[in-house]
């Protein structure tokens, strides 16, 4: 339902409950961030409000300057813990908004490799499929965008990976998605207005778009793997 991330130069667990603070309007079930931290992917879930995501940070918290966050409104698999975002496979964490149509299938071939399944939603085959990719040494953008393009439906992603601080992949088809641009920091939002509080300079991305954002970077491909030229615009908003 909202996504957020961030590549910050401060911790960022606060940011991203902040941040999904300002999404809260659209509704959710249950929420969760990811960071890597020292190098290792981690994370933290809790249904119901964000305050709930609060509080098991305060007794858990949760260390690292990069990192996802969601707020899910559940399609695929009942609201708990274990359904909630970010999905974690090995080394890949994602979140997503909409609907992975084809899971079923794609959870069939990745039963058919020996891969069990830890929850019922359609996201956890994303982040599942991600790392078989990577099983062979294939690097963590080649992997991301191999798994996007065997996705059917409609999606916002964001992609975390395990001894990557300075990499975020994101990806949008048929769910709007936005990045944000700070002063060596660079942000991803299901809807800019999360990004109010850190950044004004914002690049929306267009349908089939593939982003690799790293704190200095921004390279997005169209559907057609093609780079492309998104416009860079300073918009306005409430904070
Ligand atoms: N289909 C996913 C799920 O049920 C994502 C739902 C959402 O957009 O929050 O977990």
């Amino acid at each position: 339902c909202g996504i957020v991330g961030v590549l910050g130069s401060h911790e960022v667990s606060p940011i991203l409950v902040e941040a999904l603070k300002r999404l809260e309007y659209r509704g959710y079930d249950s929420a969760g961030i990811a960071t890597v931290n020292a190098g290792k992917l981690d994370r933290r879930r809790a249904v119901g409000k964000l305050v709930n995501l609060s509080d098991e940070l305060v007794h858990n918290p949760l260390p690292g300057k990069s990192g996802i966050g969601h707020t899910r409104w559940a399609t695929h698999g009942a609201p708990s813990v274990t359904n909630a975002h970010p999905h974690q496979a090995g080394r890949v964490a994602v979140v997503h908004n909409g609907i992975i149509e084809n899971f079923k299938d794609l959870r069939a071939t990745l039963a058919g490799h020996g891969i069990t399944f830890a929850t019922q939603t359609d996201t956890e085959t994303v982040a599942l499929l991600c790392e078989f990719h990577m099983r062979d040494g294939t690097g963590p953008v080649e992997a991301a965008r191999k798994t996007v393009a065997q996705l059917d439906g409609a999606f916002a992603l964001a992609f975390l990976f395990d001894g990557e601080e300075d990499l975020m992949v994101a990806a949008r088809k048929g769910s709007p998605l936005a990045i944000g641009h700070g002063d060596d920091e660079m942000y991803v939002g299901s809807d800019a207005i999360a990004l109010a509080s850190l950044t004004d300079q914002v690049t929306y991305l267009e349908e089939g778009d593939f982003a690799v954002l790293t704190r200095q970077s921004l390279e997005i491909r169209d559907s057609k793997g093609h780079l492309a030229n998104r416009e860079l615009r300073q918009i306005t908003l409430e904070n």
